[in-house]
Protein backbone atom coordinates (compact mmCIF):
# COMPACT_ATOMS: atom_id res chain seq x y z
CA UNK A 1 0.00 0.00 0.00
CA UNK A 2 1.12 3.79 -0.81
CA UNK A 3 3.06 5.35 2.47
CA UNK A 4 0.92 8.28 3.48
CA UNK A 5 4.31 10.16 1.87
CA UNK A 6 3.36 8.96 -1.60
CA UNK A 7 2.27 11.89 -3.07
CA UNK A 8 5.13 13.93 -1.61
CA UNK A 9 7.17 11.47 -2.93
CA UNK A 10 5.36 12.63 -6.62
CA UNK A 11 6.42 16.18 -5.63
CA UNK A 12 9.81 15.40 -4.39
CA UNK A 13 10.32 13.39 -8.20
CA UNK A 14 8.97 16.17 -10.20
CA UNK A 15 11.19 18.90 -8.17
CA UNK A 16 14.12 16.36 -8.86
CA UNK A 17 12.83 16.42 -12.79
CA UNK A 18 12.47 19.84 -13.00
CA UNK A 19 16.47 20.67 -12.62
CA UNK A 20 16.48 18.78 -16.22
CA UNK A 21 13.35 20.62 -17.38
CA UNK A 22 13.59 24.05 -16.19
CA UNK A 23 9.85 24.60 -16.55
CA UNK A 24 8.54 28.06 -16.69
CA UNK A 25 6.93 28.70 -12.61
CA UNK A 26 3.41 28.85 -14.70
CA UNK A 27 3.70 25.39 -16.10
CA UNK A 28 5.49 23.69 -13.22
CA UNK A 29 2.87 24.11 -10.44
CA UNK A 30 0.17 23.14 -12.88
CA UNK A 31 2.01 20.00 -12.52
CA UNK A 32 1.75 19.81 -9.31
CA UNK A 33 -1.82 19.82 -8.34
CA UNK A 34 -4.30 17.27 -9.03
CA UNK A 35 -7.14 18.21 -11.44
CA UNK A 36 -10.52 17.11 -10.43
CA UNK A 37 -10.71 14.59 -7.76
CA UNK A 38 -14.19 12.72 -6.82
CA UNK A 39 -15.40 11.21 -3.19
CA UNK A 40 -18.28 8.65 -3.21
CA UNK A 41 -20.02 7.16 -0.73
CA UNK A 42 -21.53 3.82 -1.32
CA UNK A 43 -24.00 1.99 -0.40
CA UNK A 44 -23.98 -1.24 -1.03
CA UNK A 45 -26.78 -4.15 0.38
CA UNK A 46 -25.12 -7.11 1.01
CA UNK A 47 -25.97 -10.66 1.03
CA UNK A 48 -27.54 -10.76 4.88
CA UNK A 49 -29.41 -7.94 3.98
CA UNK A 50 -27.42 -4.91 5.69
CA UNK A 51 -26.21 -2.13 4.25
CA UNK A 52 -22.69 -0.85 3.94
CA UNK A 53 -21.14 1.51 3.17
CA UNK A 54 -18.02 2.20 1.13
CA UNK A 55 -15.89 5.05 0.45
CA UNK A 56 -14.53 5.21 -3.74
CA UNK A 57 -12.56 7.70 -5.26
CA UNK A 58 -11.32 8.87 -9.00
CA UNK A 59 -9.24 11.55 -9.82
CA UNK A 60 -8.25 13.06 -13.02
CA UNK A 61 -4.82 14.14 -12.47
CA UNK A 62 -3.86 16.14 -15.61
CA UNK A 63 -5.94 15.75 -19.08
CA UNK A 64 -3.76 18.17 -21.02
CA UNK A 65 -2.67 15.31 -23.51
CA UNK A 66 -6.37 13.94 -23.94
CA UNK A 67 -8.63 11.68 -22.31
CA UNK A 68 -8.19 10.85 -18.65
CA UNK A 69 -6.83 7.21 -18.53
CA UNK A 70 -6.26 4.85 -15.68
CA UNK A 71 -7.74 1.49 -13.72
CA UNK A 72 -9.59 1.34 -10.59
CA UNK A 73 -8.22 -0.42 -7.36
CA UNK A 74 -10.07 -2.09 -4.94
CA UNK A 75 -8.14 -2.53 -1.75
CA UNK A 76 -8.97 -1.91 1.72
CA UNK A 77 -6.22 0.60 2.23
CA UNK A 78 -7.45 3.16 -1.05
CA UNK A 79 -7.26 6.89 0.13
CA UNK A 80 -7.35 9.51 -1.90
CA UNK A 81 -3.72 10.72 -1.18
CA UNK A 82 -2.90 6.90 -2.75
CA UNK A 83 -4.96 7.61 -5.44
CA UNK A 84 -3.99 11.15 -6.52
CA UNK A 85 -0.71 9.77 -6.49
CA UNK A 86 -1.12 7.12 -8.93
CA UNK A 87 -3.00 9.50 -11.35
CA UNK A 88 -0.05 11.34 -11.07
CA UNK A 89 2.14 8.43 -12.47
CA UNK A 90 -0.93 7.37 -14.88
CA UNK A 91 -0.01 10.72 -16.63
CA UNK A 92 3.75 10.66 -16.48
CA UNK A 93 3.26 7.40 -17.92
CA UNK A 94 0.56 7.91 -21.00
CA UNK A 95 2.86 10.93 -22.08
CA UNK A 96 6.07 8.92 -21.78
CA UNK A 97 4.70 6.12 -23.92
CA UNK A 98 3.30 9.08 -26.23
CA UNK A 99 -0.28 7.60 -26.42
CA UNK A 100 -2.92 10.64 -26.58
CA UNK A 101 -4.14 10.64 -22.92
CA UNK A 102 -3.69 12.11 -19.48
CA UNK A 103 -3.68 10.66 -16.42
CA UNK A 104 -6.33 9.51 -13.82
CA UNK A 105 -6.91 6.94 -11.37
CA UNK A 106 -9.89 5.22 -9.27
CA UNK A 107 -10.04 3.03 -6.02
CA UNK A 108 -12.84 2.02 -3.28
CA UNK A 109 -11.52 0.77 0.36
CA UNK A 110 -13.04 -2.30 0.23
CA UNK A 111 -11.52 -6.44 1.16
CA UNK A 112 -13.24 -8.10 -2.17
CA UNK A 113 -11.68 -11.16 -0.75
CA UNK A 114 -14.32 -10.79 2.39
CA UNK A 115 -17.39 -10.32 -0.76
CA UNK A 116 -19.46 -12.84 -2.30
CA UNK A 117 -19.21 -12.32 -5.95
CA UNK A 118 -22.67 -10.61 -5.95
CA UNK A 119 -22.00 -8.03 -3.45
CA UNK A 120 -19.04 -7.20 -5.32
CA UNK A 121 -20.93 -6.58 -8.45
CA UNK A 122 -23.42 -4.24 -6.51
CA UNK A 123 -20.47 -1.94 -5.20
CA UNK A 124 -19.31 -1.77 -8.69
CA UNK A 125 -22.73 -1.07 -10.29
CA UNK A 126 -23.25 1.42 -7.20
CA UNK A 127 -19.52 3.18 -7.85
CA UNK A 128 -20.31 3.21 -11.50
CA UNK A 129 -23.27 4.77 -10.87
CA UNK A 130 -21.46 7.58 -8.64
CA UNK A 131 -18.87 8.57 -10.92
CA UNK A 132 -20.78 8.22 -14.31
CA UNK A 133 -20.93 11.97 -14.93
CA UNK A 134 -16.72 11.62 -14.26
CA UNK A 135 -16.48 8.97 -16.90
CA UNK A 136 -16.81 7.99 -20.81
CA UNK A 137 -15.08 7.31 -24.07
CA UNK A 138 -14.07 11.07 -25.15
CA UNK A 139 -13.34 11.89 -20.82
CA UNK A 140 -12.20 9.51 -19.05
CA UNK A 141 -11.42 5.76 -19.56
CA UNK A 142 -11.33 3.61 -16.77
CA UNK A 143 -9.47 -0.36 -16.75
CA UNK A 144 -8.56 -2.76 -14.07
CA UNK A 145 -5.89 -2.39 -11.17
CA UNK A 146 -5.62 -4.35 -8.38
CA UNK A 147 -8.30 -6.89 -7.13
CA UNK A 148 -10.35 -6.07 -10.38
CA UNK A 149 -10.67 -7.87 -13.58
CA UNK A 150 -12.41 -8.03 -17.06
CA UNK A 151 -15.60 -9.10 -14.95
CA UNK A 152 -15.42 -5.71 -13.27
CA UNK A 153 -15.16 -3.76 -16.55
CA UNK A 154 -18.04 -5.69 -17.80
CA UNK A 155 -20.43 -4.49 -14.43
CA UNK A 156 -18.91 -1.02 -15.21
CA UNK A 157 -19.98 -1.24 -19.08
CA UNK A 158 -23.11 -2.72 -18.52
CA UNK A 159 -24.20 0.15 -15.73
CA UNK A 160 -22.52 2.79 -17.65
CA UNK A 161 -24.38 1.82 -21.08
CA UNK A 162 -27.80 1.08 -18.97
CA UNK A 163 -27.58 4.80 -18.09
CA UNK A 164 -27.22 5.76 -21.53
CA UNK A 165 -29.71 3.76 -22.95
CA UNK A 166 -27.18 2.05 -25.39
CA UNK A 167 -24.02 0.21 -25.38
CA UNK A 168 -21.09 2.20 -24.59
CA UNK A 169 -18.33 -0.53 -25.25
CA UNK A 170 -15.04 2.39 -25.00
CA UNK A 171 -15.95 3.57 -21.48
CA UNK A 172 -13.63 0.81 -19.81
CA UNK A 173 -10.89 -0.79 -21.36
CA UNK A 174 -9.32 -5.14 -20.00
CA UNK A 175 -13.58 -5.74 -20.94
CA UNK A 176 -14.29 -9.44 -21.84
CA UNK A 177 -13.33 -9.97 -26.40
CA UNK A 178 -16.75 -11.00 -26.73
CA UNK A 179 -18.09 -7.00 -25.25
CA UNK A 180 -15.31 -5.41 -26.97
CA UNK A 181 -12.33 -5.94 -25.47
CA UNK A 182 -9.06 -6.48 -26.84
CA UNK A 183 -7.39 -9.83 -27.67
CA UNK A 184 -3.61 -9.39 -25.67
CA UNK A 185 -5.15 -7.48 -23.46
CA UNK A 186 -4.96 -9.76 -20.01
CA UNK A 187 -1.27 -10.42 -20.66
CA UNK A 188 0.17 -7.02 -21.68
CA UNK A 189 1.45 -5.77 -18.63
CA UNK A 190 3.76 -8.36 -18.26
CA UNK A 191 4.19 -8.63 -22.03
CA UNK A 192 5.22 -5.16 -22.09
CA UNK A 193 7.56 -5.79 -18.94
CA UNK A 194 9.47 -8.58 -20.16
CA UNK A 195 10.22 -6.76 -23.47
CA UNK A 196 11.39 -3.72 -21.45
CA UNK A 197 13.36 -6.77 -19.71
CA UNK A 198 15.11 -8.08 -22.20
CA UNK A 199 16.30 -4.81 -23.78
CA UNK A 200 17.59 -4.20 -20.18
CA UNK A 201 19.50 -7.56 -19.81
CA UNK A 202 20.96 -6.99 -23.45
CA UNK A 203 22.15 -3.56 -23.01
CA UNK A 204 23.69 -4.67 -19.43
CA UNK A 205 25.25 -7.18 -21.50
CA UNK A 206 23.83 -10.24 -19.62
CA UNK A 207 22.26 -13.48 -20.81
CA UNK A 208 18.78 -14.07 -20.07
CA UNK A 209 19.84 -17.74 -19.90
CA UNK A 210 21.97 -17.40 -16.68
CA UNK A 211 19.82 -15.36 -14.73
CA UNK A 212 17.84 -15.69 -11.77
CA UNK A 213 14.29 -13.81 -10.43
CA UNK A 214 12.27 -13.32 -7.76
CA UNK A 215 8.66 -12.08 -8.39
CA UNK A 216 6.96 -9.88 -5.66
CA UNK A 217 3.11 -10.55 -6.22
CA UNK A 218 1.30 -13.11 -7.66
CA UNK A 219 -1.88 -11.36 -9.39
CA UNK A 220 -2.72 -10.14 -12.42
CA UNK A 221 1.08 -9.35 -13.73
CA UNK A 222 3.24 -10.96 -11.39
CA UNK A 223 1.83 -15.15 -12.56
CA UNK A 224 2.06 -14.18 -16.01
CA UNK A 225 5.95 -12.83 -16.27
CA UNK A 226 6.54 -16.07 -14.11
CA UNK A 227 5.00 -17.90 -16.96
CA UNK A 228 6.50 -15.73 -19.85
CA UNK A 229 9.77 -15.56 -17.70
CA UNK A 230 10.24 -19.04 -17.28
CA UNK A 231 9.65 -19.69 -20.90
CA UNK A 232 12.46 -17.53 -21.90
CA UNK A 233 14.79 -19.74 -19.41
CA UNK A 234 14.95 -17.44 -16.70
CA UNK A 235 15.09 -19.32 -13.38
CA UNK A 236 12.34 -18.04 -10.63
CA UNK A 237 13.83 -18.37 -7.75
CA UNK A 238 11.57 -16.56 -5.24
CA UNK A 239 7.49 -15.59 -5.05
CA UNK A 240 5.27 -14.20 -3.19
CA UNK A 241 1.82 -13.35 -2.54
CA UNK A 242 0.00 -11.10 0.30
CA UNK A 243 0.31 -14.46 2.38
CA UNK A 244 3.69 -15.45 2.40
CA UNK A 245 6.88 -16.05 0.29
CA UNK A 246 8.82 -19.13 -0.96
CA UNK A 247 12.26 -19.37 -2.32
CA UNK A 248 14.24 -21.81 -3.93
CA UNK A 249 17.91 -21.47 -5.16
CA UNK A 250 17.40 -23.98 -7.94
CA UNK A 251 14.26 -22.42 -9.52
CA UNK A 252 10.65 -23.49 -8.99
CA UNK A 253 8.34 -25.10 -11.05
CA UNK A 254 5.77 -22.49 -11.88
CA UNK A 255 3.07 -25.39 -13.09
CA UNK A 256 3.16 -26.58 -9.56
CA UNK A 257 2.97 -23.24 -8.09
CA UNK A 258 -0.25 -22.15 -9.54
CA UNK A 259 -1.51 -25.47 -8.61
CA UNK A 260 -0.45 -25.07 -5.35
CA UNK A 261 -2.06 -21.80 -4.99
CA UNK A 262 -5.24 -22.27 -6.85
CA UNK A 263 -5.49 -25.35 -4.34
CA UNK A 264 -5.18 -23.50 -1.03
CA UNK A 265 -5.25 -20.14 -2.10
CA UNK A 266 -2.01 -19.45 -1.26
CA UNK A 267 1.76 -19.44 -1.95
CA UNK A 268 2.90 -20.14 1.60
CA UNK A 269 3.57 -24.14 2.17
CA UNK A 270 4.48 -25.25 -1.47
CA UNK A 271 6.33 -27.56 0.03
CA UNK A 272 9.25 -27.81 -2.96
CA UNK A 273 10.46 -24.31 -1.52
CA UNK A 274 11.87 -22.58 1.61
CA UNK A 275 9.11 -20.36 3.35
CA UNK A 276 10.50 -16.80 3.82
CA UNK A 277 8.97 -13.36 4.34
CA UNK A 278 8.34 -10.60 2.17
CA UNK A 279 10.76 -8.99 3.59
CA UNK A 280 13.25 -11.84 3.48
CA UNK A 281 12.51 -12.58 -0.15
CA UNK A 282 13.56 -8.88 -1.11
CA UNK A 283 16.77 -9.61 0.30
CA UNK A 284 17.63 -12.90 -0.94
CA UNK A 285 20.39 -13.97 -3.91
CA UNK A 286 18.73 -13.07 -7.46
CA UNK A 287 19.93 -11.17 -10.62
CA UNK A 288 16.42 -9.49 -11.16
CA UNK A 289 13.98 -8.38 -8.79
CA UNK A 290 10.50 -7.83 -10.10
CA UNK A 291 7.90 -6.02 -7.70
CA UNK A 292 4.74 -6.89 -8.93
CA UNK A 293 1.92 -5.97 -6.06
CA UNK A 294 1.17 -3.06 -3.65
CA UNK A 295 3.29 0.11 -3.46
CA UNK A 296 6.11 0.91 -1.38
CA UNK A 297 7.64 -2.52 -0.92
CA UNK A 298 11.06 -1.50 -1.15
CA UNK A 299 11.60 0.70 1.19
CA UNK A 300 14.49 1.78 3.84
CA UNK A 301 13.94 -1.18 5.90
CA UNK A 302 15.23 -3.55 3.03
CA UNK A 303 16.72 -1.18 0.17
CA UNK A 304 20.12 -2.26 1.48
CA UNK A 305 19.97 -5.57 1.52
CA UNK A 306 18.86 -6.38 -2.28
CA UNK A 307 21.04 -7.96 -4.19
CA UNK A 308 19.22 -7.91 -7.25
CA UNK A 309 21.35 -6.33 -10.66
CA UNK A 310 18.00 -4.98 -12.11
CA UNK A 311 14.64 -4.32 -10.74
CA UNK A 312 11.63 -4.17 -12.97
CA UNK A 313 8.57 -2.51 -11.43
CA UNK A 314 5.51 -4.20 -12.23
CA UNK A 315 4.09 -2.55 -9.55
CA UNK A 316 2.81 1.16 -9.76
CA UNK A 317 5.23 3.07 -6.80
CA UNK A 318 6.76 0.17 -5.43
CA UNK A 319 10.18 2.09 -4.70
CA UNK A 320 10.32 5.29 -1.88
CA UNK A 321 12.01 7.70 -2.45
CA UNK A 322 14.46 7.04 -0.03
CA UNK A 323 14.89 3.42 -1.01
CA UNK A 324 15.17 4.98 -4.83
CA UNK A 325 18.80 6.38 -3.57
CA UNK A 326 20.39 3.79 -1.63
CA UNK A 327 19.63 1.53 -4.92
CA UNK A 328 21.30 4.48 -6.98
CA UNK A 329 24.43 4.47 -4.98
CA UNK A 330 24.63 0.65 -5.05
CA UNK A 331 24.73 0.72 -8.76
CA UNK A 332 21.37 -1.41 -9.27
CA UNK A 333 19.65 -0.90 -12.65
CA UNK A 334 15.94 0.60 -12.50
CA UNK A 335 13.21 -0.44 -15.13
CA UNK A 336 10.69 2.59 -13.46
CA UNK A 337 7.48 1.83 -13.13
CA UNK A 338 6.17 4.01 -15.84
CA UNK A 339 8.16 2.58 -18.11
CA UNK A 340 8.40 -1.14 -17.14
CA UNK A 341 4.32 -1.80 -16.25
CA UNK A 342 3.13 0.70 -19.49
CA UNK A 343 2.16 -2.63 -21.62
CA UNK A 344 -1.23 -2.39 -19.64
CA UNK A 345 -2.07 1.04 -20.71
CA UNK A 346 -0.74 0.38 -24.18
CA UNK A 347 -2.93 -2.39 -25.09
CA UNK A 348 -5.75 -0.14 -23.74
CA UNK A 349 -5.21 2.34 -25.71
CA UNK A 350 -5.43 -0.45 -28.73
CA UNK A 351 -8.75 -1.40 -26.78
CA UNK A 352 -10.27 1.84 -27.29
CA UNK A 353 -9.40 2.82 -30.56
CA UNK A 354 -10.53 -0.92 -31.60
CA UNK A 355 -13.89 -0.05 -29.76
CA UNK A 356 -14.16 3.36 -31.38
CA UNK A 357 -13.27 1.92 -34.47
CA UNK A 358 -15.99 -0.82 -34.10
CA UNK A 359 -12.79 -2.74 -35.96
CA UNK A 360 -10.80 -5.34 -34.44
CA UNK A 361 -7.12 -6.47 -35.01
CA UNK A 362 -5.80 -9.98 -34.53
CA UNK A 363 -3.12 -10.72 -32.03
CA UNK A 364 -0.12 -11.11 -33.91
CA UNK A 365 -0.92 -7.88 -34.58
CA UNK A 366 -1.68 -6.47 -30.96
CA UNK A 367 1.65 -8.35 -29.75
CA UNK A 368 3.89 -6.93 -32.82
CA UNK A 369 2.40 -3.15 -32.11
CA UNK A 370 2.82 -3.81 -28.31
CA UNK A 371 6.63 -4.98 -28.53
CA UNK A 372 7.27 -1.87 -30.82
CA UNK A 373 5.77 0.84 -28.83
CA UNK A 374 7.58 -0.68 -25.51
CA UNK A 375 11.04 -1.36 -27.40
CA UNK A 376 10.89 2.26 -28.88
CA UNK A 377 10.40 4.13 -25.29
CA UNK A 378 12.91 2.20 -23.90
CA UNK A 379 15.68 3.28 -26.57
CA UNK A 380 14.45 6.31 -26.00
CA UNK A 381 14.46 6.50 -22.24
CA UNK A 382 18.05 4.95 -22.40
CA UNK A 383 19.21 7.52 -24.64
CA UNK A 384 17.74 10.33 -22.62
CA UNK A 385 19.67 8.48 -19.42
CA UNK A 386 22.92 8.20 -21.27
CA UNK A 387 22.89 12.03 -22.67
CA UNK A 388 21.75 13.46 -19.23
CA UNK A 389 23.92 11.09 -17.57
CA UNK A 390 21.01 9.93 -15.05
CA UNK A 391 19.18 6.62 -14.02
CA UNK A 392 16.46 5.22 -15.98
CA UNK A 393 13.53 6.62 -13.41
CA UNK A 394 14.83 10.16 -13.98
CA UNK A 395 15.06 10.22 -17.76
CA UNK A 396 11.65 8.61 -18.27
CA UNK A 397 10.36 11.48 -15.66
CA UNK A 398 12.12 14.06 -18.41
CA UNK A 399 10.41 12.43 -20.75
CA UNK A 400 6.61 11.81 -19.57
CA UNK A 401 6.75 14.91 -17.60
CA UNK A 402 8.21 17.02 -20.20
CA UNK A 403 5.95 16.22 -22.91
CA UNK A 404 2.93 16.62 -20.41
CA UNK A 405 4.64 20.36 -19.62
CA UNK A 406 4.49 20.85 -23.47
CA UNK A 407 0.62 20.10 -23.95
CA UNK A 408 0.50 21.98 -21.21
CA UNK A 409 2.15 25.27 -22.46
CA UNK A 410 1.10 25.20 -25.96
CA UNK A 411 -3.10 24.94 -24.80
CA UNK A 412 -2.30 27.98 -22.17
CA UNK A 413 -4.20 28.98 -19.11
CA UNK A 414 -8.50 29.72 -19.44
CA UNK A 415 -9.66 31.84 -19.55
N1 LIG B 1 -3.97 -0.23 -14.06
C1 LIG B 1 -3.00 -0.28 -15.11
C2 LIG B 1 -1.86 0.69 -14.84
O1 LIG B 1 -1.64 1.08 -13.72
C3 LIG B 1 -3.63 -0.09 -16.48
C4 LIG B 1 -4.31 1.21 -16.68
C5 LIG B 1 -5.09 1.28 -17.98
O2 LIG B 1 -5.02 0.38 -18.77
O3 LIG B 1 -5.77 2.30 -18.16
O4 LIG B 1 -1.11 1.05 -15.72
Amino acid sequence: MANDNSFQDVLGRLEDVNKYLNLPPAIYNRLRYPRRSLIVSLPVRMDNGEVKYFEGYRVHYNTARGPAKGGIRYHPKVTLNEVITLAALMTWKCALIDLPFGGAKGGVACDTTKMSRDEIKRMTRRYTHEIAMFIGPESDIPAPDMYTDEQIMAWIMDTYSTIKGYSVPGVVTGKPVCIGGSLGRKSATSQGLVTVLLEAIQHLGFSHGNLAASIIGFGNVGAIAADILSEKGVRIVGLADSKGAIYNPKGLDIKAVKKHKADTKSLAGFKDAEQVSIDDLVCLQCDVLIPAAVAGQINIRNAKGIKARIIAEGANDPTTLEADAILKDKGVFILPDILANAGGVVVSYFEWVQDIQRYFWNEDEIQKRLEGIMTKAFKHVLAIAQDKKVDMRTAAMILGVGRVAEASAVRGLYP
